[in-house]
């Protein structure tokens, strides 16, 4: 009997392993373009359409015979499938493990409703099985990314040595990898040619989504017109093969770094299509190993680019499993101020904040130092509620998916979680922006000011924060410096401070 086999259009690999479970001709596989996938970009939107299209082409040409429901053919995901169960009444569903909790709850509550077989099959997208990390984390109050990192480095044998230590002596070299922007400067770096600004040539699947998306989501953010991510696999290890030869060399070095109008820096931007399944992890890791072997990138770039993959990005994941789903309502600090309608139009004096808006409204991207030291760091100082700064960033991102965002913006970004994966907030001052871009150069606000007129809304808010939190923080042996440093103050200083911040934040919506 025929089974049907679902792809999630977050599962774009032909490694999917309910394909590999299925067979060709005899198995019919179904993609489902929603329109129920909640707010997003018009960029990101273009770039999902677009993917799965390609996707189904791809599927065709390898002889399987595909059922593609296109937006405009039923208003939901879930009213899809159960079209398609009451039309094909297929004897099993096969799908891959969902890799959000969103498509895990559609999934049981369609199996509930139809009484399909539903057949589960495990992820390929990860290299940690999602059971096995969710074993490793029982009874724990806190789990450390180095830890689940160190693990992963030992387990695959990557960029280790043959005595069990690491390569090169250090499991991570970040001293190596924080050049500022006075290093840029005297090293006289180049500014990369950045991807994003480069439109690649678009065929007509491209245009149609453009044109599609125009067509159901005429509100949604950004233009559509400006998208310029590869679609298809063959385009994304190109990117791939691009980042490898031309940006992983000086990753590394400037991996902190920000500089106007250079949205990307060194940045390997394979965020998005590794998180549609248009590359998987480990080639990705391999590929920069291989690199780092043959001479071509330091091994401090590429051991920081291979924590990003089998670290972070595999970390972040299992903390979203082990947490959901009351993660994603966690508010450790009690942040109740709503975001400032300036994260949509980027209309704000402070330029760091209005560079940084205005990339990610133009091309659904910011690199991640961006994303965690400018608004990250502005949303937990001025106390922006978790959820809401959450929802924006899985609303405005090309890479955004809700398992990517949630450990990234309530455990990491905004403390929220109350310091379950970071041992201390993400918090800093002008002085850390400053040191780190070009931008105060072309702000109104003086940096290097602590109160009064003029003086950087980061500076008022950085020790408003730790005034707020003097309990909490000054407890915690990585942060009890700064608490000190503030209850060191004059009464009259940290009155105008005090007074600044509050000043600032009642204007701020
Ligand atoms: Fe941002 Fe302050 Fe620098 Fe202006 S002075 S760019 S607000 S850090």
């Amino acid at each position: 009997m025929k089974n049907t086999i679902l792809v999630f259009g977050d599962q774009l690999t032909l490694e999917n392993t309910a394909l590999e479970a299925g067979e060709v001709g005899r198995d019919v596989v179904l993609l489902i373009e929603a329109r129920d996938t909640g707010p997003a970009h018009k960029i990101k939107r273009v770039f999902h359409i677009a993917a799965l299209r390609a996707f189904a082409e791809e599927l065709r040409s390898h002889g399987w015979q595909v059922e593609h429901r296109k937006l405009g053919d039923t208003p939901s995901f879930e009213t899809s499938l159960l079209d398609h169960f009451s039309q094909k009444k297929p004897a099993t569903l096969l799908a891959m493990e969902p890799n959000n909790w969103s498509q895990q709850k559609c999934l049981e509550a369609v199996v509930k409703k139809s009484g399909v077989d539903l057949r589960i099959t495990p992820t390929c997208q990860f290299v940690t099985s999602r059971a096995d990390f969710l074993e490793s984390a029982k009874g724990k109050k806190r789990l450390l990314m180095e830890a689940h990192y160190r693990r992963m480095r030992k387990e695959l044998g990557i960029l280790m040595q043959s005595d069990g230590e690491p390569e090169g002596g250090a499991w991570n070299y970040d001293s190596e990898n924080r050049k500022s922007v006075r290093d840029w400067k005297k090293d006289g770096a180049p500014r990369p040619p950045s991807p994003v600004t480069s439109r690649r040539p678009r065929g007509p699947l491209v245009e149609q989504a453009i044109a599609d998306v125009e067509k159901w989501f005429p509100d949604s953010p950004g233009k559509a017109t400006d998208f310029w991510l590869p679609h298809t696999r063959e385009g994304a290890l190109e990117l791939l093969g691009e980042f490898i030869k031309k940006r992983l060399p000086l990753f590394g070095d400037y991996q902190d770094l920000m500089l106007e109008d250079s949205p990307t820096m060194f940045h390997s931007i394979i965020a998005g299509p590794l998180n549609l399944g248009l590359l998987l992890p480990m080639e990705c890791v391999k590929a920069a190993v291989s690199a780092y072997k043959s001479g071509k990138a330091p091994l401090a770039a590429v051991e920081g680019f291979v924590r990003q993959i089998i670290g972070w990005r595999e970390f972040v994941n299992g903390v979203y499993w082990l947490k959901m789903p009351d993660y994603i309502e966690s508010n450790g600090l009690g942040a109740k101020r709503p975001l400032p309608k300036f994260f949509y139009t980027a209309e704000t004096d402070m330029n760091c904040l209005s560079r940084t808006i205005g990339e990610v409204r133009d091309t659904a991207f910011n690199h991640h130092i961006q994303r965690l030291m400018i608004l990250g760091n502005f949303l937990l100082l001025a106390g922006i509620q978790p959820r809401e700064a959450h929802d924006w960033f899985l609303e405005m991102y090309i890479d955004a998916h809700e398992w990517v965002m949630a450990a990234n913006v309530f455990g990491m970004a905004l403390h929220a979680d109350g310091g379950f994966m970071a041992t201390k907030p993400y918090a800093g001052s002008a002085a850390y922006i400053s040191r780190m871009s070009n931008y105060c150069a072309g702000c109104k606000f003086d940096p290097e000011k602590k109160s009064g007129t003029g003086a950087c809304p980061f500076n008022l808010l950085y020790w408003d924060f730790y005034d707020r939190h003097t309990a909490r923080f000054g407890k915690n042996p990585r942060t009890s410096m700064m608490v000190k440093s503030w209850l060191k103050r004059s009464e009259p200083e940290k009155e105008a401070i005090r007074r600044g911040a509050a000043e600032f934040l009642s204007n701020l919506s």
